[in-house]
Protein backbone atom coordinates (compact mmCIF):
# COMPACT_ATOMS: atom_id res chain seq x y z
CA UNK A 1 0.00 0.00 0.00
CA UNK A 2 0.92 3.79 -0.31
CA UNK A 3 1.36 4.19 3.44
CA UNK A 4 3.69 1.15 3.64
CA UNK A 5 5.58 2.49 1.05
CA UNK A 6 6.43 5.55 2.54
CA UNK A 7 7.41 3.86 5.85
CA UNK A 8 10.20 1.99 3.85
CA UNK A 9 11.13 5.12 2.49
CA UNK A 10 11.13 6.84 6.01
CA UNK A 11 13.18 4.02 7.25
CA UNK A 12 15.74 3.87 4.13
CA UNK A 13 16.61 7.40 4.34
CA UNK A 14 16.87 7.30 7.91
CA UNK A 15 18.88 4.22 8.51
CA UNK A 16 16.33 3.29 11.54
CA UNK A 17 13.81 0.45 11.96
CA UNK A 18 10.66 -0.07 13.93
CA UNK A 19 9.84 -2.49 16.44
CA UNK A 20 7.50 -3.27 18.96
CA UNK A 21 7.16 -5.99 22.27
CA UNK A 22 4.13 -6.88 23.78
CA UNK A 23 5.68 -6.98 27.44
CA UNK A 24 2.80 -9.25 28.64
CA UNK A 25 2.94 -12.15 25.90
CA UNK A 26 6.32 -11.46 24.51
CA UNK A 27 5.68 -10.73 21.37
CA UNK A 28 8.07 -9.04 19.24
CA UNK A 29 7.63 -7.60 16.15
CA UNK A 30 10.13 -5.92 14.02
CA UNK A 31 10.42 -3.91 10.75
CA UNK A 32 11.89 -5.95 7.89
CA UNK A 33 14.97 -3.21 8.10
CA UNK A 34 15.35 -3.79 11.65
CA UNK A 35 15.37 -7.48 10.92
CA UNK A 36 17.62 -7.45 8.21
CA UNK A 37 20.20 -4.84 9.85
CA UNK A 38 20.13 -7.91 12.45
CA UNK A 39 20.69 -10.67 10.35
CA UNK A 40 17.81 -12.03 9.86
CA UNK A 41 15.38 -12.45 6.54
CA UNK A 42 13.10 -9.64 6.49
CA UNK A 43 9.93 -11.53 6.57
CA UNK A 44 11.36 -13.32 9.89
CA UNK A 45 7.87 -13.24 11.56
CA UNK A 46 8.14 -13.72 15.30
CA UNK A 47 11.87 -13.06 16.34
CA UNK A 48 12.23 -14.53 20.28
CA UNK A 49 12.39 -11.37 22.93
CA UNK A 50 15.24 -13.30 24.53
CA UNK A 51 17.55 -13.23 20.92
CA UNK A 52 16.24 -10.18 19.99
CA UNK A 53 17.34 -8.39 23.89
CA UNK A 54 20.88 -10.53 22.72
CA UNK A 55 21.86 -8.14 20.30
CA UNK A 56 22.01 -5.15 22.49
CA UNK A 57 25.34 -5.15 24.98
CA UNK A 58 24.65 -6.46 28.09
CA UNK A 59 25.33 -2.97 30.19
CA UNK A 60 23.39 -1.36 27.93
CA UNK A 61 20.42 -3.68 28.56
CA UNK A 62 20.45 -2.90 31.87
CA UNK A 63 20.53 0.74 31.13
CA UNK A 64 17.31 0.30 28.89
CA UNK A 65 15.50 -1.40 31.48
CA UNK A 66 16.56 0.72 33.77
CA UNK A 67 15.34 3.81 32.06
CA UNK A 68 11.92 1.74 31.18
CA UNK A 69 11.22 1.50 34.72
CA UNK A 70 12.30 5.38 34.88
CA UNK A 71 10.06 6.36 32.49
CA UNK A 72 7.48 4.37 34.38
CA UNK A 73 7.81 5.73 37.82
CA UNK A 74 7.22 9.41 36.40
CA UNK A 75 4.56 8.39 33.63
CA UNK A 76 6.29 9.59 30.98
CA UNK A 77 5.46 7.84 27.72
CA UNK A 78 8.49 8.35 25.74
CA UNK A 79 12.22 8.20 26.04
CA UNK A 80 15.13 7.53 24.51
CA UNK A 81 18.84 6.23 24.94
CA UNK A 82 21.90 5.47 23.28
CA UNK A 83 23.02 2.02 22.93
CA UNK A 84 25.21 -0.47 21.42
CA UNK A 85 23.76 -3.24 19.10
CA UNK A 86 25.12 -6.43 17.22
CA UNK A 87 24.61 -5.94 13.42
CA UNK A 88 24.61 -8.80 10.71
CA UNK A 89 28.32 -8.52 10.48
CA UNK A 90 28.69 -9.48 13.93
CA UNK A 91 29.97 -5.56 14.77
CA UNK A 92 28.67 -3.50 17.43
CA UNK A 93 27.17 -0.48 16.37
CA UNK A 94 25.99 2.74 18.22
CA UNK A 95 22.01 2.96 17.98
CA UNK A 96 19.55 5.75 19.32
CA UNK A 97 16.36 3.94 20.78
CA UNK A 98 13.28 6.04 20.71
CA UNK A 99 10.94 4.04 22.89
CA UNK A 100 6.67 5.09 23.51
CA UNK A 101 5.53 3.37 26.14
CA UNK A 102 1.98 1.89 26.00
CA UNK A 103 -0.60 1.31 29.37
CA UNK A 104 -3.19 -0.29 29.43
CA UNK A 105 -6.46 1.27 31.28
CA UNK A 106 -5.26 -1.14 34.75
CA UNK A 107 -2.05 1.51 34.84
CA UNK A 108 0.15 -1.45 33.53
CA UNK A 109 2.63 -1.62 30.88
CA UNK A 110 1.10 -3.36 27.89
CA UNK A 111 3.27 -2.48 24.92
CA UNK A 112 6.88 -0.53 24.28
CA UNK A 113 7.62 0.21 20.67
CA UNK A 114 9.02 2.86 18.77
CA UNK A 115 12.28 3.76 16.60
CA UNK A 116 16.13 2.17 16.25
CA UNK A 117 18.29 4.48 14.73
CA UNK A 118 21.98 3.61 12.98
CA UNK A 119 24.07 6.58 14.62
CA UNK A 120 27.51 5.16 14.35
CA UNK A 121 28.63 7.62 11.96
CA UNK A 122 28.05 9.88 13.82
CA UNK A 123 29.68 9.04 17.08
CA UNK A 124 32.32 8.10 15.07
CA UNK A 125 32.57 12.11 14.05
CA UNK A 126 31.75 12.31 17.43
CA UNK A 127 34.62 10.22 19.25
CA UNK A 128 37.13 11.19 16.20
CA UNK A 129 36.52 15.08 17.31
CA UNK A 130 36.75 14.17 20.99
CA UNK A 131 40.30 12.34 20.35
CA UNK A 132 41.18 15.59 18.49
CA UNK A 133 40.15 18.02 20.66
CA UNK A 134 41.73 16.26 24.03
CA UNK A 135 44.66 13.87 22.68
CA UNK A 136 48.13 14.69 21.11
CA UNK A 137 48.59 13.86 17.79
CA UNK A 138 52.51 12.68 17.84
CA UNK A 139 52.65 10.96 21.32
CA UNK A 140 48.63 9.74 21.45
CA UNK A 141 49.05 11.30 25.69
CA UNK A 142 46.42 13.63 26.19
CA UNK A 143 47.28 17.51 25.32
CA UNK A 144 46.47 20.88 28.02
CA UNK A 145 43.07 20.90 27.23
CA UNK A 146 43.09 17.04 27.88
CA UNK A 147 44.70 17.33 31.42
CA UNK A 148 42.07 20.17 32.52
CA UNK A 149 38.77 17.88 31.89
CA UNK A 150 40.90 14.56 33.33
CA UNK A 151 40.96 16.99 36.86
CA UNK A 152 38.31 18.77 36.42
CA UNK A 153 36.64 15.07 36.96
CA UNK A 154 38.51 14.43 39.77
CA UNK A 155 37.51 17.08 40.92
CA UNK A 156 33.74 16.23 40.90
CA UNK A 157 34.57 13.03 42.75
CA UNK A 158 35.91 15.45 45.46
CA UNK A 159 37.79 13.49 46.64
CA UNK A 160 40.16 16.24 48.36
CA UNK A 161 43.54 14.73 47.90
CA UNK A 162 46.89 16.17 47.76
CA UNK A 163 47.98 16.56 44.11
CA UNK A 164 50.59 17.35 41.94
CA UNK A 165 51.80 18.68 39.10
CA UNK A 166 54.90 17.37 37.73
CA UNK A 167 56.69 19.25 34.58
CA UNK A 168 58.96 17.63 32.49
CA UNK A 169 61.29 19.25 30.04
CA UNK A 170 63.82 17.20 27.45
CA UNK A 171 67.28 18.41 28.46
CA UNK A 172 68.96 20.27 25.22
CA UNK A 173 66.35 19.05 22.84
CA UNK A 174 67.45 21.64 20.31
CA UNK A 175 70.67 19.37 20.00
CA UNK A 176 68.84 16.75 19.00
CA UNK A 177 67.12 18.18 16.29
CA UNK A 178 69.93 19.72 14.79
CA UNK A 179 71.86 16.65 14.75
CA UNK A 180 69.35 14.05 13.71
CA UNK A 181 66.97 15.84 12.29
CA UNK A 182 63.38 16.66 13.37
CA UNK A 183 61.55 13.78 12.09
CA UNK A 184 63.85 11.64 14.53
CA UNK A 185 63.72 14.26 17.03
CA UNK A 186 59.37 13.63 16.70
CA UNK A 187 60.15 9.90 17.51
CA UNK A 188 62.13 10.36 20.46
CA UNK A 189 59.20 12.46 21.79
CA UNK A 190 56.78 9.36 21.23
CA UNK A 191 59.48 7.02 22.70
CA UNK A 192 60.11 9.46 26.04
CA UNK A 193 56.23 9.39 26.40
CA UNK A 194 56.12 5.78 26.58
CA UNK A 195 59.15 6.01 28.96
CA UNK A 196 57.11 8.57 31.26
CA UNK A 197 54.22 6.62 31.15
CA UNK A 198 56.20 3.34 32.77
CA UNK A 199 57.34 5.27 35.55
CA UNK A 200 54.26 6.32 36.71
CA UNK A 201 50.83 4.50 38.53
CA UNK A 202 47.68 3.60 36.59
CA UNK A 203 45.66 6.54 38.11
CA UNK A 204 48.97 8.92 37.14
CA UNK A 205 47.95 11.43 34.16
CA UNK A 206 50.07 12.17 31.58
CA UNK A 207 49.87 14.90 28.95
CA UNK A 208 52.00 16.51 26.39
CA UNK A 209 51.98 20.56 27.12
CA UNK A 210 53.29 21.40 23.39
CA UNK A 211 56.92 20.95 22.04
CA UNK A 212 59.36 18.68 24.19
CA UNK A 213 57.17 19.48 27.91
CA UNK A 214 55.38 17.20 29.33
CA UNK A 215 52.81 17.33 32.42
CA UNK A 216 52.28 14.48 35.34
CA UNK A 217 49.75 15.06 37.67
CA UNK A 218 49.56 12.83 40.80
CA UNK A 219 47.68 12.23 44.00
CA UNK A 220 47.11 10.80 47.09
CA UNK A 221 51.24 11.66 47.65
CA UNK A 222 53.50 13.01 50.80
CA UNK A 223 55.81 15.92 49.10
CA UNK A 224 58.36 13.19 49.44
CA UNK A 225 56.67 10.75 47.83
CA UNK A 226 56.18 12.80 45.00
CA UNK A 227 60.00 13.69 44.76
CA UNK A 228 60.55 9.93 44.35
CA UNK A 229 57.96 9.78 41.67
CA UNK A 230 59.73 12.52 39.84
CA UNK A 231 63.07 10.83 40.55
CA UNK A 232 61.96 7.55 38.98
CA UNK A 233 60.78 9.51 36.11
CA UNK A 234 64.34 10.81 36.10
CA UNK A 235 66.10 7.87 36.06
CA UNK A 236 63.85 5.85 33.55
CA UNK A 237 64.67 8.39 31.11
CA UNK A 238 68.43 8.70 31.89
CA UNK A 239 69.71 5.41 32.72
CA UNK A 240 68.87 3.60 29.45
CA UNK A 241 69.71 5.20 25.92
CA UNK A 242 66.95 5.23 23.16
CA UNK A 243 67.39 4.15 19.71
CA UNK A 244 67.07 5.60 16.48
CA UNK A 245 66.78 3.26 13.31
CA UNK A 246 67.65 5.51 9.84
CA UNK A 247 66.87 3.26 7.22
CA UNK A 248 67.20 -0.74 7.13
CA UNK A 249 70.96 -0.67 6.28
CA UNK A 250 72.02 1.09 9.06
CA UNK A 251 72.67 0.20 12.93
CA UNK A 252 70.11 2.15 15.56
CA UNK A 253 72.29 5.03 16.92
CA UNK A 254 72.22 5.57 20.08
CA UNK A 255 70.52 8.46 22.26
CA UNK A 256 71.00 9.36 25.58
CA UNK A 257 68.65 12.19 26.77
CA UNK A 258 67.86 13.45 29.74
CA UNK A 259 65.42 15.43 31.52
CA UNK A 260 64.38 17.98 34.11
CA UNK A 261 61.51 17.78 36.25
CA UNK A 262 60.01 20.52 38.39
CA UNK A 263 57.37 19.65 41.10
CA UNK A 264 54.34 21.98 42.17
CA UNK A 265 51.50 21.23 44.58
CA UNK A 266 47.71 21.43 43.19
CA UNK A 267 45.10 22.15 44.79
CA UNK A 268 42.09 21.41 43.83
CA UNK A 269 39.04 23.82 44.11
CA UNK A 270 35.97 25.20 42.75
CA UNK A 271 38.19 27.46 40.47
CA UNK A 272 40.26 24.91 39.03
CA UNK A 273 41.35 26.90 36.01
CA UNK A 274 43.13 29.15 38.98
CA UNK A 275 44.57 26.70 40.98
CA UNK A 276 45.91 24.80 37.76
CA UNK A 277 47.74 28.04 36.62
CA UNK A 278 48.90 28.63 39.96
CA UNK A 279 50.66 24.99 40.34
CA UNK A 280 51.92 25.48 36.79
CA UNK A 281 53.65 28.77 37.21
CA UNK A 282 55.12 27.41 40.70
CA UNK A 283 56.63 24.04 38.80
CA UNK A 284 57.54 25.92 35.79
CA UNK A 285 59.80 27.67 38.73
CA UNK A 286 61.20 24.72 39.91
CA UNK A 287 61.49 23.17 36.49
CA UNK A 288 63.69 26.61 36.03
CA UNK A 289 65.57 26.59 38.84
CA UNK A 290 66.57 22.50 38.04
CA UNK A 291 67.72 23.65 34.50
CA UNK A 292 69.75 26.37 36.24
CA UNK A 293 71.48 23.83 38.75
CA UNK A 294 72.47 21.91 35.69
CA UNK A 295 69.56 19.98 33.97
CA UNK A 296 68.85 16.21 34.65
CA UNK A 297 67.90 16.76 38.39
CA UNK A 298 64.41 16.79 40.09
CA UNK A 299 63.26 20.14 42.53
CA UNK A 300 59.80 20.87 43.93
CA UNK A 301 58.62 24.35 44.35
CA UNK A 302 58.69 23.81 48.50
CA UNK A 303 62.13 22.89 48.46
CA UNK A 304 64.64 25.83 49.46
P1 LIG B 1 66.71 23.04 27.70
O1 LIG B 1 65.29 22.69 27.82
O2 LIG B 1 67.60 22.05 28.31
O3 LIG B 1 66.98 24.42 28.22
O4 LIG B 1 67.12 23.07 26.16
P2 LIG B 1 66.21 22.77 24.91
O5 LIG B 1 67.12 22.70 23.73
O6 LIG B 1 65.37 21.58 25.15
O7 LIG B 1 65.42 24.09 24.85
P3 LIG B 1 63.88 24.37 24.83
O8 LIG B 1 63.21 23.49 25.80
O9 LIG B 1 63.71 25.84 25.01
O10 LIG B 1 63.55 24.08 23.32
C1 LIG B 1 62.66 23.14 22.88
C2 LIG B 1 63.09 22.63 21.53
O11 LIG B 1 62.31 21.45 21.25
C3 LIG B 1 62.79 23.56 20.39
C4 LIG B 1 62.46 22.68 19.25
O12 LIG B 1 63.61 22.49 18.46
C5 LIG B 1 62.12 21.34 19.88
N1 LIG B 1 60.74 20.94 19.65
C6 LIG B 1 59.62 21.51 20.13
N2 LIG B 1 58.52 20.86 19.69
C7 LIG B 1 58.97 19.85 18.90
C8 LIG B 1 58.32 18.83 18.15
O13 LIG B 1 57.11 18.69 18.11
N3 LIG B 1 59.10 17.96 17.46
C9 LIG B 1 60.48 18.06 17.47
N4 LIG B 1 61.19 17.18 16.80
N5 LIG B 1 61.10 19.02 18.17
C10 LIG B 1 60.39 19.91 18.87
MG1 LIG C 1 61.05 23.36 26.53
MG1 LIG D 1 64.02 21.46 26.69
Amino acid sequence: TRRQRQVDLLQQVAACGTWEINTRSGATWCSSALLLSLGYPGDYARLPLRRLLAHAMPTDRIRVFGLIRECQQRLQTQCRIDVQLRVASGQWRWHELVMESYYSDDGYLARIGGLVIDISQRKKSEEQAWAAAEFDALTGTRNRRGLANHLAQLNEQAEAAAYYLLMIDIDYFKHINDRYGHPAGDTLLVEMAKRVHEALRPEDCLARFGGEEFAVTAGDLSHQQVVQLGERIRQRVAQQPFYLTAGDSQAPMMVTLTVSVGIAPLALTSDLDHSQAVAVAQADQALYAAKEAGRNRVVAHWQP
